[in-house]
């Protein structure tokens, strides 16, 4: 496009303060603050300078105060609608940690309403009529399930490996293995976070084997902690060597030192009679005998986001004294929320049924072929003229770094559209009022029908015939 015309367009573009002018007497405008207005006609009009810059023949006419003025209220509607925003998990990655890792049962949920509207014992000791502790209202729970002699709640299970570290062995030495140098999501790495203990890492072994020797090796006047990280979210096989966390006690018995490990995705239910390969629950790890445990709260234990630590009461003593933990304290609605997850895995059974995590894993093939029956059934009727539908085989994941190799059969619905690229299904998906989070594979949408919940079925039909309506209008 020629300079002069593209001169000419931008000069066609309207000023800031004529567009907030022309909004004034609309109705969609009235209870929108003036920032959120003016903001959203820098945008709109910005991006049409981007485009006209970057060569695009934009037709004048769009660029009339009339035809913004669709674009700039529809822009205004977005910015003033609720970002958090519940989504449709169609990806069958059960703890998925960008859609908000593990989803609460109900009776959990109608315990944290009573708990944000009503006063509480949060740090009350209703026994004595004086100051309690937080932390003791979970306390003896994580205990009598797991075990340990005393417990501690954090934030997140990053904080829980920091603050034990911090406590254990600022200015001193760690040994962990090399092949347990693990890095999760988010940049959480182990040994970022030893150096930001204060702790210095001794790593030892080699990538893929280490043994016993290498332990006592290491050890030195400087040691404060042998450490065992749990390779979440890889796996090396072939020719490996790991130290088991009872030679780890061993070890550390001998030489009077603590052991701890970071069991990453701690779980109280031996999840091998599903399929999944065999991992040390926490009940285990603590019968190991070692002298401090740490997992997430909304990994496999399905609850909400906390670090959980447990160990030694002596151990367990010296952390909740670090002033350092009173910067990682949880609130009130995940110790409520623990507090009623935890009270579940009394019963194992009633965990596996009610804690929609283990539900999900505990899901059978025939269960979810049900619900994607169903969704197809909706989906014939309402969508056969825009698209091939199906069902197909598909592998679920447990995710959030638990399992990482491991698959679980499940069933999918499967959307060919006729029309429209499967990558435009996808944009309109993510863009509507509950969002629509699928996989897509061979330019198909694939729907895991694991991860959705069968009274949502009939929400998620609407929202894929929603999302075809946006594609034609
Ligand atoms: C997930 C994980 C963490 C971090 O836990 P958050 O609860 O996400 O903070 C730490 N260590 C291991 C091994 C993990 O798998």
């Amino acid at each position: 496009m020629d300079k002069e015309v593209q001169q000419e367009l931008l000069r066609t573009i309207p000023q800031v303060d004529e567009c907030i002018h022309s909004l004034f007497d609309l109705d969609q405008v009235e209870h929108v603050p003036l920032l959120v207005i003016k903001n959203s006609v820098r945008d709109v009009l910005a991006e049409f300078r981007r485009r006209i810059l970057a060569g695009e023949r934009i037709d004048p006419g769009q660029l009339s105060l009339s035809s913004l003025q669709p674009v700039i209220c529809e822009h205004i509607r977005q910015e003033m609608q609720p970002r958090f925003r519940r989504v449709l998990n169609c990806t069958g990655v059960i703890i998925h940690t960008n859609l908000g890792r593990s989803i609460l049962p109900q009776i959990t949920m109608d315990k944290l309403h009573g708990a944000g509207s009503r006063y509480s014992n949060l740090e009350y000791d209703l026994a004595t009529g004086r100051r309690g502790s937080r932390y003791s209202l979970v306390e003896k729970l994580l205990c009598d399930l797991t075990g340990a002699e005393a417990a501690l709640v954090v934030n997140n299970n990053a904080a829980a490996v920091l603050l034990v570290l911090e406590t254990l062995a600022k200015g001193r030495d760690v040994i962990v293995s090399r092949g347990q140098l693990v890095e999760i999501g988010g940049s959480f790495r182990i040994p970022d976070v030893m150096s930001r203990s204060g702790a210095r890492l001794v790593e030892i072994g080699a990538t893929n084997r280490t043994h016993v020797r290498d332990y006592e090796e290491a050890i030195s006047e400087e040691t404060a902690l042998l450490l065992k990280v749990h390779c979440s979210n890889f796996r090396i096989i072939g020719f490996t060597k790991e130290v088991s966390v009872e030679e780890l006690v061993k070890i550390g018995r001998g030489r009077g030192l603590p052991v701890m490990e970071d069991l990453g995705s701690g779980c109280f239910v031996d999840l091998s009679r599903f399929g999944l390969m065999k991992e040390p629950t926490v009940q285990e790890v603590v019968a190991a005998g070692v002298d401090v445990v740490t997992f997430s709260g909304d990994k496999l234990l399905g609850g909400p986001q906390a670090g959980i630590i447990l160990g030694r009461r002596q151990v367990i003593d010296r952390i909740k004294k670090n002033p350092v933990n009173r910067a990682m304290r949880i609130d009130k609605f995940t110790l409520c929320s623990l507090e009623s997850i935890l009270r579940l895995y009394f019963d194992e059974r009633t965990a596996l049924k009610t804690i929609p995590t283990l539900a999900m894993i505990a899901a059978t093939p025939e269960e979810i072929n049900r619900r994607a029956g169903r969704l197809l059934r909706r989906l014939r009727k309402q969508l056969s003229s825009c698209c091939k539908l199906g069902l197909a085989d598909i592998m679920s994941r447990v995710g959030g770094g638990a399992m990482p190799e491991q698959n679980l059969a499940s069933r999918a619905v499967v959307i060919e559209p006729s029309a429209i690229k499967v990558s435009r299904l996808e944009v309109l998906l993510r863009q509507l009022e509950v969002p629509v989070i699928g996989r897509i594979e061979d330019d198909r949408l694939l729907l895991d029908m694991r991860t959705v919940a069968d009274d949502e079925v009939a929400l998620l039909a609407d929202c894929l015939q929603q999302a075809f309506a946006a594609a034609s209008a």
